[in-house]
């Protein structure tokens, strides 16, 4: 799991930052986290495989968030797509891409499987065998959610080096599920603690994004190895922060200590400010672990 991070700004544009988008690479596919304005171009300075990505997921419908979302649409179609695409977002947003494509004339040869949102209580949109995406209530001016993306259990480790050469290939799937194997056969018995390891420990992605500081957080983020959490504001602003429903620094920083998180990225910076020093140094006195988001920097998922 590494998370890029595509865009760092908020809504009032400066050259320097390009509005929120994320991509989390799950190895051979993709999830992009919001998609403002150019996203697609931020996709391509950055070298993403736009065939890759397998799902969508917007937070809420401020412009900042989903701007860039037909033009991906359209591209993915130009560029011969047919396997469907998993969209996750609020409550109109495929209208709203209904109206846009119909009246473009625009015919897609793949599916927008659309999932709408939650923003009253968390919820499951998504699971298959290894990963799941939910939803958690944020607090902003409109309806709006944050995400959790959780790896499941990897299957255990098969030690091939200490299996015999004639172990018996119908049997491997039960090692890997952590079960001994008795080969009808030979009537031999194959210990699973001797011939497999441990696999990687599950990750967990939390990504909070435009939302007032807000204590409930904590129970839906709890002990997540990379927290992304907005940060508007450093605290001279935090008046401001909470008139328009967003966070400071340190507001992050302290959901993410209490939360238990492991790493925590903050973005979704004001354009008023030029230089963010004040926000690393503001999160980190609250939460040593924390990093700026930079644009086209790849962030691992750290393990515990
Ligand atoms: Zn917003």
């Amino acid at each position: 799991m590494k998370l890029t991070i595509l865009g760092t700004g908020s809504a009032t544009p400066i050259v320097e930052r390009r509005p929120s988008a994320a991509l989390l690479d799950l190895g051979n596919e993709s999830i992009l986290i919001d998609c403002g304005e150019g996203t697609q171009f931020q996709m391509l300075k950055y070298k993403v495989r736009f065939s890759r990505l397998k799902y969508v997921l917007i937070t809420h419908l401020h412009g900042d968030h989903y701007y860039g979302l037909i033009a991906l649409i359209n591209t993915l179609n130009n560029t011969g797509r047919t396997e469907p695409l998993i969209l996750v977002g609020p409550q109109g947003l495929d209208e709203i891409l209904g109206i846009q494509l119909r009246y473009s004339q625009a015919f897609l040869n793949y599916t927008l499987d659309f999932r709408c949102t939650n923003p009253d209580k968390p919820e499951e949109v998504y699971a298959n065998e290894k990963i799941s995406i939910r939803t958690f209530p944020l607090r902003h001016r409109i309806p709006c959610t944050g995400f959790l993306v959780a790896e499941k259990p990897a299957p255990r480790k098969i030690l091939a080096e200490k299996l015999p050469a004639d172990f018996p290939l119908p049997y491997f799937k039960m090692l890997k599920e952590g079960l001994d194997v008795t080969d009808e056969l030979s009537g031999k018995t194959y210990l699973n603690s001797h011939y497999t390891a441990d696999p990687e420990p599950p990750r967990q992605l939390a990504y909070c994004s435009d939302t007032i500081y807000d204590p409930a957080l904590v129970e839906y983020v709890r002990n997540s190895h990379l927290m992304y959490h907005e940060s508007t504001f450093t605290s001279e602003l935090e008046g401001r922060a909470q008139i328009t429903f967003h966070s400071t620094a340190a507001q992050a920083a302290d959901i993410a200590r209490r939360a238990g998180v492991r790493q925590l990225i903050i973005g979704h910076f004001s354009s008023r400010y030029k230089v963010l020093d004040n926000f690393l140094a503001e999160a980190r006195a609250v939460f040593p672990d924390t990093l700026l988001a930079e644009e086209g920097r790849v962030y691992a998922v750290p393990s515990r």
